[in-house]
């Protein structure tokens, strides 16, 4: 009996693993949105001085983490020089110099840093993904090209499943509740704010980890500490 029940959950494992494995090759072949196309192709063909000698990737970023996440964490899109370089979310950029150490903290990582895809990084309990998967120029992807990729985010969310999702920043909590057409509940976006969907996840809500925010102060590392500390306890509730 017992021996059935973990055969289940490892088959449970490969089927999510499939399917995101799947996903992620479709999202790298998108080029819907003409206008983030050119611009994520130019800047991995023009580069920024101090990474002349690397090869980026300029291509949409897939997420990635631990198929069998109960949380699901949400940002807004790629950095030109940081994940449209390295081609993992949050890598080798000042987002991700805030997020990882925290994560790791927190027990969700098996380490602090995240420099390029073949750094060793590995996500438990986790999966990391973002509201747009191309770098849009000024970090401002337009609403039209937020609905154009939605699709994978809900696919993302279908074959997760998850407990907890965690936005990052404003944008990404709106598009949360517009997939769960949760607009009505008349809920507000505030760093620490956790909403319980019905019969669904929690929605846990951070400020995004720029350094807009982290080097004003505006989000601290002890604030941030807390987000994962909550995200986790809610996983079990
Ligand atoms: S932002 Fe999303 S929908 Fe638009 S081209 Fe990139 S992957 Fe495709």
């Amino acid at each position: 009996m017992r021996c059935s029940f973990y055969k289940v959950i490892a088959r449970n494992e490969v089927t999510k693993q499939t399917q995101l494995e799947q996903l992620n090759e479709e999202i790298i072949q998108c080029r819907k949105c003409p206008r983030l196309v050119r611009w994520r192709e130019e800047v991995a063909l023009v580069k920024r001085k101090a990474y002349r000698d690397q090869e980026y990737w300029g291509r949409p970023v897939p997420g990635f983490g631990d198929p069998m996440a109960r949380v699901l964490v949400v940002g807004l899109a790629p950095g030109a020089h940081g994940s449209n370089r390295t081609g993992r979310q949050f890598t080798g950029d000042g987002s991700g110099r805030f997020l990882y150490p925290a994560l790791h903290r927190a027990g969700f990582a098996n380490q602090p840093s995240a420099e390029s895809r073949s750094d060793g990084l590995i996500l438990k309990d986790m999966y990391i993904t973002a509201s747009g998967r191309c770098a849009p120029p000024a970090n401002k992807p337009t609403p039209e090209e937020l609905n154009n990729c939605q699709p994978f985010l809900e696919s993302e969310i279908e074959f997760l499943s998850p407990r907890v999702i965690v936005c990052l920043g404003r944008i990404a909590f709106e598009r949360i509740l517009r997939i769960y057409s949760a607009r009505s509940n008349g809920w507000k976006f505030g760093h620490g704010a956790a909403y319980r969907l019905e019969n669904g996840p929690w929605i846990l809500c951070s400020y995004h980890p720029s350094q807009q925010n982290t080097l004003t102060g505006k989000l601290t590392m002890e604030m941030f500490d807390e987000i994962w500390k909550n995200a986790r306890k809610l996983t079990e509730s």
